[in-house]
């Protein structure tokens, strides 16, 4: 969709991750996507995809690339987000269970859990209610994702699982995810995420 006046754009952050799945089923949407890696990228576009993939890792190659304090800013200043899995990690203000030094970017009002489903059931799919995107549910794909143990007075949750643990939340621009929604297709979330950055842009 390059060329198209009209197409939202909108950055993929590609230090680490599932940054290919992102970027197709965004541009399957009518989006035009950039690979973002460098603060200039950042600058360039109207809002950002923060990957599955390895948190810690994201976290430790955001500060080489001096990526950290270009998103945070971004963020305040309200930039549309979506993180998910290891993105939504990288989006909560707080963490548990992170490894020494390991920092996120913040925004969400949240606690965030690491690789909280352990070894037991490592990677599973499910179908999940989010009446926010509409009633067909959801079919999501947990792979050693983290799940939101607290959930502060800023940000509002969009859906848990049948037994109570919190999986999809947002706060004003800013939507984070313990699952893959770009591994089992579905795309309602990036058309969240696209309408978002349109109503701003
Ligand atoms: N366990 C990973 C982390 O801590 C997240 C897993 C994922 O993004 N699929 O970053």
């Amino acid at each position: 969709m390059a060329g198209n006046p009209k197409a939202p754009l909108v950055g993929v952050l590609a230090l680490q991750g599932d940054v290919r799945e992102h970027a197709a089923l965004l541009t399957g949407l009518g989006a035009e996507v950039r690979l973002v890696r460098r603060p200039e990228e950042l600058a360039a576009v109207d809002g950002l995809v923060i990957p599955g993939g390895e948190s810690s890792v994201i976290d430790k190659l955001s500060r080489m690339f001096g990526m950290q304090e270009p998103i945070r800013a971004a963020i305040a200043a309200g930039m549309p987000m979506l993180g998910t899995c290891a993105g939504l990690i990288m989006l909560a203000d707080r963490l548990v269970d992170a490894i020494d030094g390991q920092e996120s970017f913040g925004g969400l009002d949240v606690t965030v859990r690491r690789n909280a489903f352990g070894r037991q059931v490592e990677s599973f799919e499910a179908d999940l209610d989010v009446p926010a995107i509409g009633a067909a549910p959801v079919k999501v794909a947990f792979i050693r994702g983290p799940v939101v143990e607290a959930v502060g007075p800023g940000a509002e949750v969009l859906a848990a699982l049948p037994d109570g643990r919190v999986v999809a939340v947002e706060q004003g621009n800013l939507l984070g995810l313990s699952f893959h929604p770009e591994i089992t297709g579905e795309s309602r979330f990036h058309e969240r995420f696209l309408d978002r950055v349109a109503s701003r842009s």
